[in-house]
């Protein structure tokens, strides 16, 4: 078996018994990238001083160094995360080139726990978009299909886990870009509860719904790396104070798990559309049928404002970027216009120049929904309807342990389909928004091929804040039961590229 098909648990107990090197991982991941990443460009940057941190791990070790559980295993890190020695854009060309003079907390803890930067991953301009045709730098392609996209906006890190150039990435969910690229690549993507990783070094998008969080191709390998980067950071307001249960003991227990008898899963009305690809629902409904099977109780709840959560999130989204991109001013970060005038004119020129259209679009939306005469009517709306699906949340949590959906209503989508109708490229998300808004954790994860097209189709668990070990501990017993199902993981080697 190659070191590149590896999942990252496998790959660390090898790396921990002495049976292959960091270095050697780490260099199979980059001849990967070599041979495949000119089709996929999942990669905005390879790391050049990959080997010598490798290299540097591999000494620690040989020296008797306690290392985490992780150490010497590489990462591909989505390119809104500020790193130290490594441009990080955003996908933007606003930000072409500018190397940060520091390190997202979530970078530095992987770093200090050993784990390797293979690069930085494309994605959609300042994480805006389902698809990754926003990236100023070009899309990335869908391992599975190379002529469809691989969601977004983290669609390098789900691409480069798919195509096996990186066994982990790290990606950040706004209203959807962990759990949707997930989805439509057949990997495990995880948005942990709002607070639970911290928010500091990752270029904002929306602060009161921005999360970092996991891509893996296995349930495990996605709780091995919440452990590490879930911790308390003091450098961002909104990072909880929490005692977090070992993420990987409960994948563990959930993947032995013998029965789900006491589980109480609630299947959202809302979020099981007739609407939806006919696959996806029918993969979505088996998979219901294996958790039934294992003792769980499928419970029906409703979320009423559920329908409302895409509206409320495209007037608050817009909001807090306009706000949060209004530093990119041509005189702190990345590009400056070559006009002259006075400092609005050049302003005005690099803005005009730096922002894709996308971008300019919510900027304008934003602003609008912000100013004076139109805050309550929109803003203020918007908010109120945030606080009715919070209530929702509360009322089905009642009823149930955890929520479950599709984790995207189709399968992916083929470039150009949506670029130019950025309502349809918004409803993508109408089944991950609502976690968002609500700051619950949520999980996608594969649960089959659909019929009508072979390609990955994911299933979304939710839980309440706090309760992020519930996603890893159904996930893998979910997971175990499909493997059953189909005599492998899914994603057990690299699709034909
Ligand atoms: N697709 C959503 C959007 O365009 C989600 C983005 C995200 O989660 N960063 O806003």
């Amino acid at each position: 078996m190659s070191l590149t098909t590896l999942t990252a648990a496998a790959l660390a107990e090898k790396l921990a018994s002495g049976e292959v090197s960091s270095v050697e991982a780490t260099q199979a991941h980059l001849d990967r990238i070599a041979a495949v990443d000119g089709d996929v460009h999942a990669f905005l940057h390879v790391n050049e001083s990959a080997l010598s941190a490798a290299a540097e791990v591999d000494a620690q070790r040989a020296a008797g160094a306690p290392l985490g559980p992780l150490a010497g295993v590489p990462i591909a890190i989505k390119d809104v995360l500020c790193t130290i020695g490594m441009p990080s854009t955003a996908g933007s060309k606003i930000l072409e080139g500018w190397i940060p003079p520091y390190d997202a907390t979530p970078v530095a803890l992987l770093r200090s726990a050993g784990v390797i930067p293979l690069g930085k991953t494309n994605m959609d301009e300042f994480a805006m978009g389902s698809s990754t045709e926003h990236s100023a730098y070009g899309p990335t392609r869908n391992p599975w299909d190379l002529g469809r996209i691989p969601g977004g906006s983290g669609g390098g890190s789900a691409a480069a886990v798919a195509a096996f150039e990186a066994p982990l990435a790290l990606g950040s969910d706004t209203g959807g870009s962990i759990r949707q690229p997930a989805a439509v690549t057949g990997s495990v993507g995880v948005k942990p509860t709002y607070g639970g990783v911290s928010r500091y070094g990752a270029i904002a998008l929306a602060s009161s719904l921005d999360q970092v969080g996991p891509v893996t191709r296995s349930v495990l390998d996605a709780a091995l790396l919440h452990d590490v980067i879930g911790k308390h950071d003091p450098r961002d307001s909104t990072s909880l104070k929490h005692e977090w249960p070992s993420f990987a003991a409960a994948a563990r227990e959930g993947a032995r798990a013998e029965s789900l008898k006491g589980l109480r899963v609630g299947v959202v009305k809302e979020l099981d559309s007739p609407g939806f690809q006919a696959g996806v629902s029918q993969r979505f409904h088996e998979a219901l049928e294996l958790l039934t099977a294992a003792g769980a109780e499928i419970v029906e709840v409703s979320a009423p404002h559920f329908e409302y959560a895409v509206a409320a999130y495209y007037v608050i989204l817009p909001a807090e970027a306009s706000s949060n991109l209004a530093k990119f001013d041509s005189v702190r970060f990345g590009m400056r216009a070559a006009v002259s005038g006075t400092v609005e004119d050049v302003m005005a020129a690099t803005r005009e120049a730096g922002f894709g259209p996308e971008v300019k679009r919510r900027i304008i939306l934003g602003t609008y929904a912000l100013s004076a005469g139109y805050y309550d009517a929109y803003y203020g709306s918007a908010q109120k309807v945030r606080t009715l699906i919070q209530r929702d949340f509360a009322s089905a949590f009642e009823q149930a342990d955890v929520l479950v959906s599709p984790a995207a209503p189709t399968t992916a989508f083929t470039f150009g389909e949506k670029i130019d109708d950025p309502l349809a490229m918004y409803l993508n998300d109408v089944t991950t928004i609502p976690a968002n808004l609500a700051g619950v954790p949520g999980m996608g994860l594969p649960i089959g091929l659909a019929p009508e097209d072979g390609l990955p189709v994911g299933f979304q668990i939710m839980a309440p804040a706090r309760e992020d070990a519930r996603l890893y501990a159904l996930g893998a017993t979910l997971e175990r039961l499909l493997e059953e199902k189909w005599g492998h993981p899914l994603l057990s080697e690299a699709p034909e590229l």
